[in-house]
């Protein structure tokens, strides 16, 4: 899909501005991209305890910072510590990609958007998460319902952003901007267990 072939899409509910969790700046590019070519406002919320090391988690962040400077949308920061996350996902940390850690991941920064739509006062959130291909659909749309459900008042947005030319416009996008394209998914399990993370280090 390239620029001039815009997807037509609309928020639930008709909503004009949006809750944007985003994990990167790679992830987001083609969905802020459609949103704002469909007029929704988004409101991009970063929130993602479960990045490792330190130096991995600060350079995501200032990546997409500076994408939604560029882009002049309100960037919020989420940043924690850590121990929440761990406390969740601790007793999961041999299974695989997809697996019960991935869930209790997906439902706890969905939670924390929830929360934060909520407080900005808006109504609807969708997570870039959605957008990878290497992720299950299923436990983001579970993860979604579970924290829509648990916050009150508002709506998660099942979008499926991987799809209707979306994964090939954010490979577009991020070839010409030159983006950092991360490695691994994000985790110090996902970490080790990358093939391409480790072929990095091999050389
Ligand atoms: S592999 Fe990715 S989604 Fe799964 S627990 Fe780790 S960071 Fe979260």
């Amino acid at each position: 899909m390239s620029q001039d072939k815009k997807l037509t899409i609309e928020a639930p509910l008709g909503e004009s501005k949006i809750l944007l969790h985003a994990c990167c700046a790679p992830c987001s590019l083609a969905i802020l991209e459609c949103l704002m070519q469909n007029k929704i406002e988004p409101f991009v919320y970063f929130f993602n305890p479960n990045i490792f090391p330190k130096s991995e988690y600060e350079h995501r962040k200032d990546e997409l910072a500076r994408h939604c400077d560029a882009l002049k949308i309100p960037f919020f920061d989420g940043d924690s510590d850590r121990s929440e996350w761990e406390a969740a996902t601790s007793a999961f940390g041999d299974e695989p990609e997809r697996g019960a850690r991935c869930l209790e991941c997906f439902k706890l920064r969905l939670l924390k958007s929830a929360e934060k739509t909520r407080e900005l006062g808006l109504k609807i959130f969708t997570t870039t998460l959605a957008s990878s291909r290497w992720k299950s659909f299923g436990q983001i749309c579970i993860s979604g319902k579970f924290a829509e459900s648990k916050a009150g008042g508002v709506k998660f947005w099942d979008f499926n952003w991987k799809k209707y030319g979306l994964s090939e416009r954010r490979s577009e996008l991020l070839k010409s901007g030159n983006f950092y394209n991360q490695l691994y998914c994000g985790c110090e399990y996902s970490m080790k267990t990358s093939p391409a993370f480790q072929k990095s280090r091999e050389k």
